[in-house]
């Protein structure tokens, strides 16, 4: 049985109290099992506030952010780089607070688009703070999710395979692929081919489902069937997230990293919900499709 997440920019652009509550408590009523936190300022997240509303509405959560400039970690200057881990240890603070069990997202680079290819002492200072913070994270359990994004948003990893390769020189047991089905439609070449990949190698951790557009589920031109067909084969039972953004609800730096110009959707409850049913549809549809796949390959085998 997966687990459903939604992430709180379809809710909140902020995380105050309000912010928070409005976040946990309509993804609670939309059907989720959890948040996932957008900590793109970790320090302003009060930890024992948000810990008290999850447990309030009975809810899960896990994190997830990304760099900007000044926290760099893939950067060759030194000073960014350690900005980047005292940010990444605050956010690593609030999934441990919250009982969490996953940091993922553009957690190993900036969130944005670059003017040239990382550098090997750039590659070298990431890959560094991945392992890093992976040891620090293995102490409560967590694991890290590295999301790659595509071409504009990273110049790290914009493949599965890419993601991998990096993950292994990481070296970490606890550092898995976080796989988003927008980023994906941009740069792989399948979906089926991208997650077979990750899941042959035990890496596929944690998975975003966003349209091709950031909009409505069904409503873009993602190969939907295709998607969960592949997340069926490769049985992944894991966390996955409904990621959505509309200039409805504005982070003030996240929205601008994410080129959310446009709006997309009025009604979040109605996007929300629609979202876990798409979600749990497609799934059980493909899970059928795959069982009864099994189901007649001996029959056809013995004919
Ligand atoms: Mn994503």
């Amino acid at each position: 049985m997966n687990t459903f997440g939604c992430h709180s920019l379809v809710w909140s652009g902020g995380w105050t109290e309000n912010d928070a509550r409005h976040a946990i408590e309509s993804s609670s009523k939309a059907g989720y099992d959890l948040v996932e936190i957008a900590a793109i300022d970790p320090a302003s997240v009060d930890i024992d506030m948000t810990r008290r509303l999850l447990e309030e509405y009975d809810m899960g959560a896990t994190v997830s952010l990304g760099l900007s400039a000044e926290t760099d970690v893939s950067s060759e200057d030194p000073e960014a780089v350690s900005r980047g881990r005292e940010l990444l240890s605050d956010a690593l603070n609030i999934v441990r607070g919250t009982g969490g069990k996953m940091l993922c997202g553009v957690i190993y680079s900036k969130l944005g688009k670059y003017d040239t290819p990382v550098t090997e002492r750039g590659l070298e200072n990431s890959r560094a703070t991945m392992a890093w913070l992976a040891d620090k994270a293995a102490d409560s359990g967590i694991s890290l999710g590295i999301e790659f994004a595509n071409r504009y948003e990273t110049n790290v990893v914009n493949t599965t395979a890419q993601t991998l390769a990096f993950i292994d020189s990481i070296g970490r047991d606890n550092v898995y692929a976080h796989l988003d089905s927008y980023h994906m439609n941009i740069e792989e070449r399948s979906f089926a081919e991208a997650i077979q990949l990750a899941a042959s190698a035990g890496k596929l951790g944690y998975v975003h489902v966003g349209e091709s557009h950031r909009g409505a589920l069904g409503t873009g031109s993602i190969n939907w069937t295709e998607f969960f067909a592949a997340l069926a084969e490769a049985k992944y039972d894991g966390v996955i997230t409904f990621e959505s953004f509309s200039s409805k609800v504005v982070h003030e730096s996240l929205s601008n990293s994410l080129a959310i110009w446009r709006n997309l959707w009025e009604d979040n409850v109605e996007l929300a919900t629609t979202a876990l049913s798409f979600m749990q549809q497609g799934l059980a549809d493909a899970r059928t499709g795959v069982e009864g796949q099994s189901f007649r390959q001996p029959t056809a085998a013995q004919e």
